[in-house]
């Protein structure tokens, strides 16, 4: 599937517009992540683009390029939300802890941005709250429309939220998760945002917070499909932009550390800004995310933490070791194509999900068996590649240990487990 390349200036901020000639972090030319290779492919040619991660100088905004558009990552979905327990719970756990804070009931509407397949609206509607869902694959809003969760075929922005409003669709809680980091046009989905949201309407959006992805070197989870990776103050700035204000702010555990931000009117005074949003504010400028040096030492971080990865794996191949990876996340793309690890490394790596097995993980090309491969293979080394899932992992393949298998972990620095 060809990406298309778009003709917008990458080098300009998507924020402010402001030229960006600040280097965040640059991880060379990757394939995109999600591009899995079958045997058919493996001979072909496969299209790589820049993972070169900027900051802008005057709203510190941490951004790539779009060399992918939206329509590619987003019109045929091949992710369904429904597919991980974990998620679901943290979506149930959501609509527990929401619907009461806000007292929403059978006259509310609540709208989710990139519903998916209905994974969290579907407990409002079981709720008796009225829902809608926003998604553009329409693959998955059909699975969402089967389960009783009316979705909108589309992409949100401006245009749309005209449409809704119009339709007598504004909204008393619009949610977006895991969707801001991949809006291309953020300032049109911000501002659709402001236009769909009732006058006390609160919005909550939740996304990986940069400061985790800094402190714990996860510069695996930055790939092309990511456009901007936001901090607490950049993202005050691009919501007060819109005359929206961050009223309140959850730090959530959801890949390797979330924000859960809450966003109302300027206007509506009657919702006054938490010590939780205060306190995130002094920490992240007292760790200096407001100076381009805090940005600037990133880089060398994420190289040493490459050096560490590659020089265990040469040792133990060195020693006549059998390593091989355990899943085929996308991050687990980022990582390998920027280490250079491919087969010379890693025999194999397994994954649960059907669809992945046979093929061959973009880029470094290491093929993909099921998870049972292990236990004939018998490794001496399991690279975790989702190391955010470390602990099931470890637990699932507890007879890894009879073996006498040892776990490696790349992030932030690659270690052994003991
Ligand atoms: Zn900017």
């Amino acid at each position: 599937m060809p990406a298309n390349p778009i003709t917008a200036d990458q080098h300009r901020c998507r924020f402010c517009s402001a030229p960006l000639h600040h280097t965040f972090v640059d991880l060379g030319m990757s394939p995109l992540c999600e591009s899995y290779v079958s045997a058919e492919q493996v001979d072909q040619m496969e299209p790589f683009y820049p993972l070169h991660v900027r900051v802008c100088e005057k709203c510190h905004l941490v951004q790539l390029g779009s060399y992918v558009s939206a329509e590619h990552i987003f019109s045929e979905y091949a992710y369904f939300s429904s597919y991980s327990d974990s998620w679901l719970r943290h979506a149930s756990n959501y609509v527990a802890m929401i619907a009461p804070r806000l007292g929403l009931g059978r006259d509310s509407l609540v709208v989710e941005l990139a519903s998916n397949d209905g994974y969290l609206l579907q407990y409002f509607v079981q709720k008796g709250v009225p829902a809608l869902g926003v998604e553009p694959a329409a693959n998955v809003a059909k699975v969402a429309v089967e389960k009783g969760v009316p979705t909108l075929v589309k992409f949100f922005g401006r245009q749309t939220a005209r449409e809704m409003v119009a339709a007598g669709q504004a909204a008393d809680l619009v949610i977006g998760n895991n969707v801001l980091a991949q809006v291309p046009d953020l300032n049109d989905f911000v501002a659709g945002i402001n236009l769909l949201l009732k006058p006390d309407g609160v919005a909550t959006l939740e996304f990986p917070h940069l400061v985790r992805l800094m402190e714990e070197n996860q510069y695996d989870t930055i790939y092309h499909e990511h456009f901007s990776y936001f901090s607490l103050i950049a993202v005050e700035r691009i919501f007060a932009a819109h005359e929206l204000v961050l009223f309140d702010v959850d730090e959530i555990p959801t890949h390797g550390g979330s924000l859960r931000i809450y966003v109302r009117h300027v206007a509506d005074a009657a919702k006054p800004v938490t010590a939780a949003v205060v306190d995130l504010r002094n920490r992240e400028l007292a760790a200096g995310l407001d100076r381009m040096e805090t940005y600037a030492a990133f880089a060398e971080r994420v190289r040493e933490s490459k050096r560490a990865l590659l020089e265990l794996l040469i040792r133990l191949r060195r020693q006549g070791k059998r390593v091989a990876g355990y899943g085929a996340p996308g991050k687990g793309n980022t990582l390998l194509n920027y280490c250079g690890i491919r087969t010379d490394f890693l025999d194999f790596t397994v994954d649960r999900n059907p669809y992945k097995q046979g093929r061959f993980l973009p880029g470094s090309h290491i093929p993909i068996h099921p998870v049972e491969r292990l236990r004939e293979a018998r490794p001496d080394y399991i690279l975790i590649l989702p190391w955010n899932l470390r602990d099931e992992i470890v637990a699932q393949l507890a007879d890894a240990r009879d073996w006498g298998a040892k776990f490696i972990v790349p992030i932030p620095t690659a270690r052994v487990l003991e």
